[in-house]
């Protein structure tokens, strides 16, 4: 056991900080797609470095290390019950060295365990088969793209599509609707797996199941295999892109499988996953505990090597259309009044990270350090101690800013911040408190975790630590840290403008296809 305890360590950190071999094929052909001096061709170019610099630090590749999840398959007479404790053992090895998050938190109390075993947590789910070796697959799915898993229970009424029927058409309208109301949410451009049939859980089964299949395989199915196509032709033009800023790659895999269901539903289940598509199998000796070969190894390797350094990214930019404008905070109102939708900006100095906890907390408290004119940045880190008490970085992307829209407003005219950093857009409700208040929402690219900690050059502090590692408030100085203006305190929101163009898009494909 000791062995195999060892292998899963490896399993876990190789998930963790090295995307495979087809999820990187598919994120170059969408830099391809792409068109150059755009904010989506930055925010891909942006990914690609930080797949780079995952791959040379052996750090996680995402900072939402996710809920891991195994699907072992055993021959039988397999101590299921000592396998289960070497990979809750492994789990705790692999928090403790940076190489996951700790995101095990008590549904009602909110306590983080602090080393991601809890309650149905590490997910892991056996089955025996009548092959002689373990196959053990793993997969790390953050919780910005698991948000927008969602699932349809037809017949229904699609908004831009009119009604979904019974049939592989109405399915086909479904997986179209799950595509566009994820937007760039769940950091887009993502991969999804379907469902078709079963229940609301084995539905949803199903379609994380898919997930587990390499992006260029074919589907056996032959309706099946051309709805595949169609999905991944037409999902793109929907024009969502990289991180919603609008573009070219929207969707970069579409995985459908099928199973049977009782007269009375009809659900199509979609899981969605962001472009930190973080899945590993291994083939598992079951005597020695060895892995005797790695998956998702077929084909061309593409090696990311920094093709554009962040400066010349942003330099790449500015011989386009767009600004890119230096901010130390730090603002004043009338430095934030001047920045508009589209301003790429560049921040060196101080910034404050501030999720769920914080913003419930700031509510009816004082901050622990004065905010005013300063940013606050929706992240939840992975950090660890070194010997001598310092805190270091190990990877600092954004988080999902929608959970803040109910405080986040009220907060920035409370403490007089200027500007939140995060991923995926806020509301109305912020907008106005923008515009009434002078803020500005950047929208940094979601998953690029070793990007950022790349341009956090110390840990100066942290407050509230009393809410575990992700949720407290650190104070982090940056240089050249790199945003997009996506709501501005003129009433503009790119990501209001994109939601509506993808809404009169989708209404092309409202006409039947498959008859
Ligand atoms: S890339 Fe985005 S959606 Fe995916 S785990 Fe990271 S933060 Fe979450």
């Amino acid at each position: 056991m000791e062995k195999f305890q060892q292998s899963m360590y490896d399993l876990i950190v190789e998930t963790s900080t090295k995307l495979p071999k087809d999820v990187r094929r598919a994120i170059a052909r969408a830099k391809v797609r792409e068109n150059a001096g755009t904010r989506a061709a930055m925010a891909l170019d942006t990914i690609v470095g930080n797949i780079q610099m995952a791959d040379e630090n052996v750090s996680p590749i995402c900072q939402d290390t996710g809920l891991p999840t195994f699907k072992i398959k055993v021959p039988v007479g397999v101590n299921q019950i000592e396998m289960k404790k070497a990979i809750r053992a492994a789990i705790v090895e692999a928090t403790k060295n940076g190489k996951l998050r700790p995101n095990s938190v008590d549904s009602l109390t909110g306590k983080n365990s602090g080393d991601n075993l809890g309650e149905g947590v590490p997910v892991i789910k056996f089955e025996q088969w009548e092959n002689d070796y373990i196959d053990v697959r793993l997969i790390l799915k953050g919780g910005g793209c698991e948000n927008k898993n969602i699932q349809y229970s037809l017949p229904c009424e699609l908004e831009g599509l009119g009604r979904a029927g019974r049939d592989l058409d109405g399915i086909r309208k479904c997986i179209l609707h799950a595509v566009y109301q994820a937007q760039g949410q769940g950091c887009s451009a993502g991969f999804i797996g379907v469902g078709i049939g079963g229940d609301r859980s084995s539905g949803y089964e199903l379609a994380k199941e898919q997930l587990f299949r390499p992006v260029d395989d074919v589907n056996p199915i032959e309706e099946l295999r051309q709805l595949e196509e169609y999905i991944m032709e037409n999902a793109n033009k929907l024009g969502i892109g990289t991180m919603g800023f609008g573009g070219e790659s929207t969707l970069l895999g579409c995985k459908i499988g099928v199973m049977h269901r009782i007269p009375a539903s009809f659900f199509v289940s979609v899981a969605y996953n962001c472009w930190a598509f973080r899945r590993m199998g291994v083939k598992i000796d079951p005597q020695t505990g060895d892995i005797i070969e790695w998956l998702y190894q077929d084909g061309e390797d593409v090696d990311f090597a920094k093709e554009l350094e962040k400066a010349e990214a942003a330099a790449a930019l500015e011989q386009g259309d767009t600004r890119v404008i230096d901010l130390v905070p730090p603002l004043s109102e009338e430095q934030v009044r001047k920045l508009r939708v589209g301003d790429v900006v560049r921040i060196s100095g101080m910034i404050y990270t501030g999720r769920d906890a914080i913003h419930k907390y700031l509510m009816d408290h004082d901050a622990p350090v004065d905010l005013n004119g300063q940013i606050i940045y929706h992240c939840g880190p992975v950090m660890l101690k070194d010997e001598d008490g310092r805190w270091h970085v190990k990877a600092a992307g954004p988080t999902t800013s929608i959970r803040e829209e109910p405080y986040q407003g009220d907060i920035m005219k409370k403490f007089g911040v200027r500007a939140v950093i995060g991923k995926g857009g806020m509301g109305a409700k912020t907008l106005q408190a923008l515009k009434e208040h002078g803020g500005v929402y950047l929208n940094a690219i979601g998953g690029a975790a070793q990007y950022y900690a790349d341009c956090i050059k110390s840990v100066e502090g942290v407050d509230l630590m009393e809410f575990g590692i992700p949720e407290a408030m650190w104070h982090l100085r940056v240089e050249n840290f790199t945003a997009v203006v996506t709501m501005d305190s003129h009433g503009n929101s790119l990501h209001e403008d994109v939601e509506k163009s993808s809404l009169e898009k989708l209404a092309q494909f409202k006409e039947p296809v498959f008859k």
